[in-house]
């Protein structure tokens, strides 16, 4: 057998888990609101290679994200943006520093190019010392510092003024702030793209995964000052989204006024569901993202719920157990609630 490269071999393969199930709050997929009711995509023009810039998309998101289109790239899903960006700037041996625990995807992509992953440990209760990133990342000569905020999988949210301390302490590398979740935690305008022209080496990576549930179309984006996104237009596949994902995105984007009031839906149900787990003594962790991470009073919680047709994640840190589920709608969430009583009914009875 031909073998992989030394930096890829060791490698797990990436499954998902996708046991059939009744609820799904595994993923943080948002609802499907915005484009239940179809579409009306031209066909006519199918035989021919899409937008390789995705221009009209490109517009379209510039003004919900406030910036132009030319701060823009956009990618299948901000994955392959957080890839392309680590492949493009990191060379064998460079260091990439970010939090630990955080979107495990990050030590991946560093694997793939054989950059070194260092992960800075977060306190007990999974809050931030930006002091200690900044120093570690200055320590090693950080290439680039990836910070994720809201951070999967804890929903930590990083105060903007440790973002800017982090900019302005940190000059010499990449720093990459991955919002995938912000749009649930943006009414106080928390989102970094408003400093992309104050700091030529900061990018912002955005998703449609999440707020504008539109997972399955695979649509990302990669913000940041034009002259760095210039740059990085290099590395860029040719026609990397199709014509149907650009089409469908530029559609969506044009109900924002819907997504303002989905996310404000769903942080509510959050909030209520965080205040219903704590009344049933879960440690639950303050959260600004689709989800929440908490510790279980209940054994076995991931095993159990699943038996009942309910998927969520489960992580272990340090020996410890925990668990991170999607806010549901609301009915998803009372039904998720019931049978977690119905459990702990169970193992109190034995
Ligand atoms: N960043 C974070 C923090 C995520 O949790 C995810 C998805 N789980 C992504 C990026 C990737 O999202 P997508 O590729 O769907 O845009």
């Amino acid at each position: 057998m031909i073998k992989l490269k030394k930096s890829v071999e060791s490698l797990n393969a990436y499954f998902v888990n996708d046991m059939p199930c009744r609820i799904k709050l595994d993923a943080n997929e948002g609802s499907n609101y915005l484009l239940k009711n179809g579409l009306n995509f031209d066909m006519t023009n199918i035989n021919l290679y899409p937008d390789s810039d995705a221009r009209l998309l490109r517009e379209k998101m510039a003004e919900y994200y406030g910036c132009s289109a030319k701060n823009i790239i956009v990618g299948n899903g901000s994955s392959e943006l957080v890839n392309m960006v680590i492949n493009a700037f990191c060379e064998k041996g460079d260091r990439v520093v970010s939090f630990t625990p955080s979107f495990s995807m990050y030590k991946t992509y560093c694997d793939l190019c054989g950059a070194q992953f260092t992960g800075v440990e977060t306190e007990e209760d999974f809050t931030q010392n930006i002091d200690l990133l900044i120093e570690k990342s200055l320590n090693v000569r950080a290439k680039a510092v990836i910070l994720c905020t809201p951070n999967n999988p804890t929903g930590y949210m990083t105060e903007k003024t440790d973002v800017v301390k982090l900019l302005d302490s940190v000059k010499d590398s990449l720093i990459v702030v991955d919002e995938a979740y912000i749009d649930f935690s943006n009414f106080d305008n928390i989102s970094s793209v408003d400093l992309i022209n104050k700091y030529d080496n900061l990018i912002v990576m955005r998703t449609l995964s999440k707020a504008f549930g539109l997972a399955g179309l695979r649509v990302g984006a990669m913000i940041g000052n034009e002259e760095l996104i210039n740059y990085i237009w290099k590395v860029k596949v040719p026609y990397n989204m199709n014509a149907l994902s650009q089409y469908t995105a530029a559609e969506a984007l044009k109900n924002t006024a819907m997504v303002r009031d989905y996310v404000r839906d769903t942080a509510g149900l959050r909030d209520k569901l965080k205040d219903d787990l704590r009344a049933l003594n879960f440690t639950v962790f303050n959260s600004g993202a689709n989800f929440l991470f908490m510790k279980s009073p209940i054994d076995r919680l991931y095993e159990e719920l699943m038996n009942r047709g309910i998927l969520i994640r489960k992580f272990s840190f340090d020996g410890e157990v925990y668990y991170r589920i999607t806010v549901g709608t609301e009915a998803e969430n009372a039904a998720l609630l019931e049978e977690i009583k119905n459990i702990a009914g169970g193992q109190n009875e034995k």
